[in-house]
């Protein structure tokens, strides 16, 4: 009896010994997910892959802003106004890019009804992260600042064709040196035609007709820029008042980046009130935050330069280092905004 007892109980510790050791071996597999389920940081983001700055050719950034001024002011109801969107959806086309013509009437303050157009190029149209960048394209109707010939229009090539040619040439260098970010280039119409002695509504009719027809439903681009006179020789280029309003972090990442790219003389880190522009409008209308670059040399009287809706605004004026300044600070902004350096 007792040696069957202590060979019983042997047995039973050899039995329990087998069943902890199975029901060990059965748990550890599941030990290792368990650990898995706490808590643990996320894993760093893959590492963007770089993609070098290209250099901003002034040159054909030249030849796109005498393009447009050779079709003349590009007034609406003209031809030169017709010929030179149908060249620009050309021309965004050869590089592209995924064009969208925006065809509206807008009435003019002195009674006309306008057939205008704003013009939206879409480089990747697909990927969801955009960049966009604006100018406005008309010209002006008249030169009422002149002198003489108060009722004729302007070559705008300060005002008008500079801020497009800088686009423009960021469309051929984005063909050339793709890279992966959404970039919306956005020409807007009838900004310059308005009443200089009426209400701020008078300018700017196209960015006022885009922001409540926007070209995508629920549009929100990461960033947004708008560019205005940036051709002239001794342009300044001032941080202004509804741009620090609204985007004052993007205001500084762009003036600080112009400084580290040595153009510092042209973006000048003083603050500077308001300015009517397309930009008020889209963040207004379309709570887009957008920013804008524009020359404001003087302080007081003529604020804009001597050649300001004039017609002194023609190619003499044109600067191509005011040209280069602004359009390689918005090339390296695009492209570092991909790398993530910005
Ligand atoms: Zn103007």
């Amino acid at each position: 009896m007792s040696k069957k007892t202590s060979r019983s109980r042997l047995a039973y510790i050899l039995i329990a010994a087998l069943l902890i050791s199975t029901i060990f071996v059965t748990i550890q597999p599941f030990l290792p997910a368990l650990e898995k389920n706490t808590p643990q940081p996320p894993p760093p983001p893959p590492p963007v892959e770089q993609v070098a700055v290209p250099t901003f050719n002034v040159d054909s950034a030249y030849l796109f802003l005498q393009k447009q001024v050779d079709f003349g002011p590009r007034v609406p109801n003209t031809a030169a106004h017709q010929k030179c969107a149908a060249w620009f959806s050309k021309e965004f086309k050869r590089h592209g890019l995924t064009v969208i013509e925006q065809p509206f009437k807008a009435i003019h303050y002195k009674g006309t009804t306008f057939n205008a157009v704003n013009i939206i190029a879409q480089y990747k149209p697909e990927l969801p992260k955009r960049i966009l960048l604006a100018a406005h394209w008309d010209s002006r109707f008249q030169a009422d600042k002149d002198e003489k010939n108060q009722s004729k229009p302007i070559d705008g090539a300060d005002d008008g064709a500079s801020g497009v040619a800088v686009l423009l040439e960021i469309a051929r260098t984005l063909a050339t040196n793709p890279v992966n970010v959404g970039v919306d280039l956005v020409l807007f119409d009838v900004e310059d035609q308005g009443d200089d002695n009426g209400a701020s509504e008078t300018w700017c009719l196209g960015s006022q007709y885009w922001a409540s027809n926007l070209h995508k439903p629920g549009y929100m681009p990461y960033t947004a820029v708008l560019l205005d006179m940036v051709g002239a020789k001794d342009a300044k280029f001032m941080k202004e008042g509804i741009s620090m309003q609204v985007a004052p972090e993007t205001v500084d990442k762009i003036w600080s980046l112009a400084s580290t790219l040595g153009y510092g003389s042209y973006f000048d880190p003083s603050l500077r009130s308001g300015i009517t522009d397309d930009h008020v409008f889209v963040a207004q209308g379309a709570r887009i935050p957008m920013v804008d670059i524009i020359s404001t040399p003087n302080e007081g009287e003529d604020p804009f330069g001597r050649h300001h809706h004039r017609h002194s605004d023609n190619m003499s004026v044109i600067d191509k280092n005011s040209l280069k300044a602004v359009g390689q600070t918005m090339t390296t902004y695009v492209y570092q905004t991909y790398n993530g350096v910005l």
